[in-house]
């Protein structure tokens, strides 16, 4: 018979969506470890669970190895938002290597399955659009975003390997932009950074001209996905993501519209190597996982927007 697979460890998990994924286990029944250094994540975002019987926190860091009984790993652990991970961008392509070269050493050696959250920016400053997870990418291999997207890149390349060679289970998502509850106040991503500032009664910095484009994903959405995977038979790569593509300049006047305030828009200058344009192509995650967005984007931001009202509250 084969063995009941409830045992989930889930790297990163205290951070934004770690923590989405945590509750979302929990509410099955299933038992969890959370595994974080805190280098972005937060004890606050898990802190209902911690007298939990079923529920476990350790703290550690994924770039040394660790042993466990474990039947599924959900490995999240890396910082995800520019400013974090180009903060000590060697760290952050140590975590993406050796992270994940430990956590496919554990999964290869308990025989358990491992998802591995990558992201659309292995597709790099995409020249094809909407991108297609057959695409191969356009990335600066030595630029300041390198350590995240190379990062991943070859962290995608072990999985691959380690199913080849060992057959260890895996599934790899690439995560496009999402947002929602428990994003960090101060992490730099688009959506946290203008809610915040017009709550603040600030003017809204867009970097550039604000023609580029993102498309967000309500959180909720994105952990769903990221279940059907883990419970499907699919490697990947597979990309998750909305469909509402949106100028970045256009994502400023909603905010300022849903906040109700008279604020305007400071252009300042753009990052190097920001991508021109992202929206996923999700005819492989209709098909094969019978997984799109369900969220309405505005639905969503109203719950982000709410979620820093009641945060701000807390912190005064
Ligand atoms: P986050 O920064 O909120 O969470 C990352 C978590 O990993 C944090 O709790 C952090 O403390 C932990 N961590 C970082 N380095 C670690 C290490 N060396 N050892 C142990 N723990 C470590 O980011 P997030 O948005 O929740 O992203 C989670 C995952 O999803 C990341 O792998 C990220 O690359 C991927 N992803 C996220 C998005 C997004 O829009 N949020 C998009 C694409 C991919
Ligand atoms: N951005 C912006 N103003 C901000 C923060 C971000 O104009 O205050 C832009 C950023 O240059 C990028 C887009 O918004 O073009 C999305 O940025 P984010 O860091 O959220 O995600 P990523 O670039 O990793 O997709």
């Amino acid at each position: 018979m084969d063995k009941q697979r409830d045992r989930n460890l889930v790297t990163g998990g205290a951070g934004f969506l770690g923590s989405h994924l945590i509750d979302a286990l929990m509410e099955k029944g299933e038992e969890v470890i959370c595994l974080d250094n805190y280098f972005t994540g937060r004890k606050q975002n898990i802190i209902k669970w911690i007298n939990h019987p079923k529920f476990e926190l350790i703290r550690h860091d994924v770039t040394e190895p660790i042993f466990l009984e474990i039947d599924k790993i959900w490995h999240l652990a890396c910082p995800a938002s520019p400013i974090h991970y180009q903060y000590n961008p060697i760290k952050t392509s140590k975590t993406s290597f050796l992270g994940t070269y430990n956590m496919l050493g554990l999964a290869t050696r308990t025989k358990a399955k491992l998802l591995l959250a990558s992201t659309s920016e292995v597709y790099g400053n995409p020249l094809i659009h909407p991108q297609k997870e057959s695409y191969f990418g356009n990335v600066n291999n030595i630029g300041i975003r390198s350590c995240y997207d190379e990062g991943k890149r070859i962290a995608e390349t072990l999985c691959f390997d380690y199913n080849r060679m060992h057959k260890t289970e895996i599934s790899v998502m690439r995560i496009f932009n999402t947002f929602g509850p428990r994003m960090q106040i101060d992490d730099g991503r688009v959506v946290s950074n203008f809610i915040n500032q017009a709550l603040r009664g600030e003017n809204l910095t867009v970097y550039g001209d604000g023609s580029q484009t993102r498309s967000f994903c309500y959180v909720e959405d994105l952990i769903n996905g990221m279940i059907k995977l883990m419970e499907s038979e699919v490697k990947g790569p597979i990309n998750i993501g909305a469909q509402n593509e949106l100028r970045i300049d256009k994502l400023a006047e909603i905010i300022i519209k849903k906040i109700n305030r008279e604020l305007k828009i400071n252009f300042n200058p753009i990052p190097q190597d920001d991508p021109i344009m992202r929206r996923p192509s999700i005819e492989k995650a209709k098909k094969e996982l019978g997984w799109s967005p369900t969220v309405d984007f505005e639905e969503g931001l109203e719950k982000t927007i709410n979620y820093f009202i009641e945060l701000n509250k807390l912190s005064i």
